[in-house]
């Protein structure tokens, strides 16, 4: 099969050369970043002129871009996959969208033709490297079953979880749950400081114990390390909560915690540190108290 990658960035690169490693299907990439692009040309894939010029000439495509603007814009927009893709087009979005996103894409592919997995993942860059995300898929299950093989190649879990929208609440649900566990992460790791105790003896202690989770081991690591350089950058991070708060609104599900943590991520995208790695929050407190948490 002929696959096409478009957006291939700290998430997408590792996953598109994933399946250019473990598939004999021909890849086709394309970025704004040329950059991207060589990291995926140099193992094999080739590069196209933009997005028409991918979906024209693909039979599966697939997105891994920053926000829901964009995703609406390579998708509807003039000259983007449903304009240019082939009817019977498989079209696979691996970005992190609102389910109102999802459907409204999906009801534009349906109508050329083309049809829809929205298929957000979750794991971080290492893990995505690694092959070992998870993918949350919502979708029609016979497409989904045929593309099964595709979405093994780059990941470890793949979950269906229903119609299309139910991909992206799983994500959101995930994600805020994720940050929330940060926020109290980067104020655990400052009371530390303040105690004086050892903060790599402190960090030892939470990874084999009950306050572990994976938002607390991301953010530790680059906390500790003082290195705020993203892999998922603030941004991404307030997007996706963004998302989630309004999620909650329309079910009207009251938030206490998460309404919180948005604040203090709001706090660090005033800062400027919004194209910095989400674990920057630290920085709120960092600055506030004029101490650094470093290992
Ligand atoms: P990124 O900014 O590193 O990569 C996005 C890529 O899309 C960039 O290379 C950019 O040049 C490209 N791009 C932007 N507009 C484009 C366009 N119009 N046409 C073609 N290419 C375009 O972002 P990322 O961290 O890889 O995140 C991608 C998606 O995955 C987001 O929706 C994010 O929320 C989600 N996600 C990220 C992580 C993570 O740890 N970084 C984890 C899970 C999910």
């Amino acid at each position: 099969m002929k696959i096409g990658f478009i957006g291939v960035g700290n998430m997408g690169g590792p996953m598109c050369r994933n399946i250019i490693r473990n598939t004999n299907h021909e890849v086709v990439v394309f970025d704004l970043s040329p950059g991207a692009v060589k990291a995926c040309t140099d193992l094999g894939a080739s590069s196209a002129a933009s997005v028409a010029d991918v979906a024209s000439r693909c039979d599966v495509v697939i997105t891994s871009l920053p926000i829901p603007r964009i995703v609406e814009e390579v998708t509807l927009g003039a000259g983007g996959i449903a304009d240019s893709a082939k009817p019977g087009t498989v079209f696979i979005d691996l970005s992190t969208n609102s389910p109102a996103t999802a459907k409204h894409v999906a009801e534009g592919m349906a109508a050329k033709g083309i049809r829809m997995l929205e298929a957000p993942v979750s794991g971080g860059t290492a893990r995505a490297a690694a092959g070992t995300i998870v993918i949350m898929v919502g979708g029609d299950e016979t497409v989904f079953e045929q593309n099964l093989p595709l979405l093994k190649s780059f990941s470890g879990e793949v979950i269906h979880m229903g119609g299309i929208g139910y991909g992206s609440t799983a994500k959101l649900i995930n994600n805020m749950l994720a940050f929330c566990n940060s926020a109290a992460a980067a104020e655990a790791l400052m009371i530390g400081k303040r105690s004086g105790i050892d903060l790599t003896k402190l960090d030892a202690v939470i990874r084999n114990a009950s306050g572990m989770s994976a938002g607390y081991a991301n953010l530790s690591a680059k906390v500790l390390a003082g290195d705020f350089t993203a892999t998922f950058a603030l941004d991404l991070a307030h997007k996706d909560m963004r998302l989630a708060l309004q999620m909650a609104d329309e079910l009207g599900v009251p938030g206490m915690i998460a309404p919180q943590v948005m604040s203090l991520m709001r706090m660090a995208r005033g800062m400027g540190l919004g194209s910095s790695d989400s674990a920057a929050i630290m920085r709120v407190y960092e600055t506030a108290l004029n101490e650094d948490v470093r290992a």
